[in-house]
């Protein structure tokens, strides 16, 4: 196995194949059912992240993919292979921990080799492929012998990711691996893990509360609520087209409103004023009432005779910096309207602060309400 070499781009004539095929997966503890029927075809070489709140299944689910769970219903293929009974060492697979779980008394090498060493490889050859390791996750090479303890939280996250990859995992997985990081090391950790994927062709199965994370790095994303897979799809499915207000809410912070249809046909707002153009809903349901999504860099505040497909008016109360943005609030009756403009881009000057926001029809969701 080459594992400094860029992996083949995917041919999209012939999508990967699935490694990984979940059928009516589900898990049952006592009467509750952490995860309810999920179907899921893995692709190999993918970097497919579960994302979803606290508590809705994402570590029972991988724990099940992992062997450290058996599923009470339903079936886990490896390659066309029932794998439900398979223990975690007998699997291609390895899990790469938030906790770690590093040797504390071994030095950065032996905690690297130490996969090597259960499988009887000699110690120069262990040596060998440590270092050719710590060079893939970009440790220096006189960290071979220091301490682990001695490492940084990011250089620890190296190298347990080094130790991962001295298994040779066909897939890995990763339970939430950069949580207790700080931002920016974060940040930087999240696109060294997107290189290492390209690099090892590896499939990657990631959990994480973050969208924020899953958007950088995924080549898909599963969203979960109480037990159930959402929606899947690539990070600009899921934020562009949201199956439902649930994932349209995890996924960022959005304006919503609800409307109801007047006998004229006409969408009229209940909790803001006005009558609005819509999208027909991407479900293609013919509804009598919905839920308007209207996410904050796609609301403009208009400034005179500048038109747009729909309008209301507000005032702004609170401005925040985003850094290269800034986010007003605007009080549209009881409702609080946000928009975001990039840094330098003056709001239209009123000294009452009254403004009128406006959006077309194209930029927002119609969702069942
Ligand atoms: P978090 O993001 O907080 O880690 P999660 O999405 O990973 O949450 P799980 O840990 O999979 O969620 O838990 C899903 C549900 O199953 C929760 O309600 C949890 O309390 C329950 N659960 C998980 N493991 C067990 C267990 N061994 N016995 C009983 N209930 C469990």
């Amino acid at each position: 196995m080459l594992l400094t070499s860029p992996a083949a781009l995917p041919d999209p004539a012939s999508p990967p194949k699935p490694i990984l095929q979940l059928v009516g997966l589900r898990k049952s503890f006592g009467g509750f059912d952490a995860v309810q029927g999920i179907d899921l075809d893995v692709r190999e070489g993918e970097f497919l992240t579960i994302v979803g709140p606290s508590g809705s299944g994402k570590t029972t689910l991988l724990r099940m993919l992992a062997g450290m769970d058996t599923p009470s219903e339903g079936n886990i293929t490896l390659h066309g292979e029932l794998i439900n009974d398979v223990p975690p060492n007998r699997r291609p697979t390895c899990l790469v921990f938030q906790s770690l779980a590093l040797f504390p008394h071994k030095s950065v090498g032996e905690n690297i080799a130490f996969p090597l060493k259960v499988k009887g490889v000699d110690a120069a050859a262990r040596k060998a492929r440590a270092l050719e390791l710590m060079r893939v996750v970009r440790l220096p090479e006189s960290y071979f012998d220091k301490n682990v303890m001695k490492c940084s939280g990011g250089e620890r996250q190296r190298v347990a990711l080094a130790r991962a990859l001295a298994y040779d995992p066909e897939v890995l997985f990763f339970d939430e691996p950069l949580s207790a990081i700080d931002y920016k090391l974060k940040k930087t950790l999240e696109k060294e893990l997107k290189d290492l994927h390209r690099e090892t062709g590896k499939t990657f199965i990631y959990i994480t509360h973050s969208l924020e994370e899953a958007m950088v790095m995924s080549d898909r994303i599963g969203v979960m609520r109480a037990g159930r897979l959402v929606q899947v799809g690539t990070p600009e499915e899921i934020y562009g087209a949201p199956v439902d207000r649930f994932v349209c809410e995890f996924v960022g912070e959005v304006n919503t409103f609800q409307v109801k249809r007047g006998p004229d046909g006409a969408w009229n707002g209940t909790d803001v004023p006005g009558t609005f153009t819509l999208q027909p809903p991407a479900s293609g349901a013919v509804l009598d009432e919905a839920f308007v999504v209207v996410r904050p860099e796609f609301m403009r505040i208009l400034a005179p005779g500048e038109s747009a497909d729909n309008r209301l008016e507000g005032v702004v109360y609170n401005e925040y910096s985003l850094g290269s943005r800034i986010q007003y609030q605007v009080r549209v009756g009881a409702k609080v309207m946000l928009v975001e403009l990039s840094r330098g881009r003056a709001l239209p000057s009123s000294a009452d602060r009254r403004v009128t926001l406006g959006w077309d029809a194209a930029d927002a969701f119609t969702l069942e309400s």
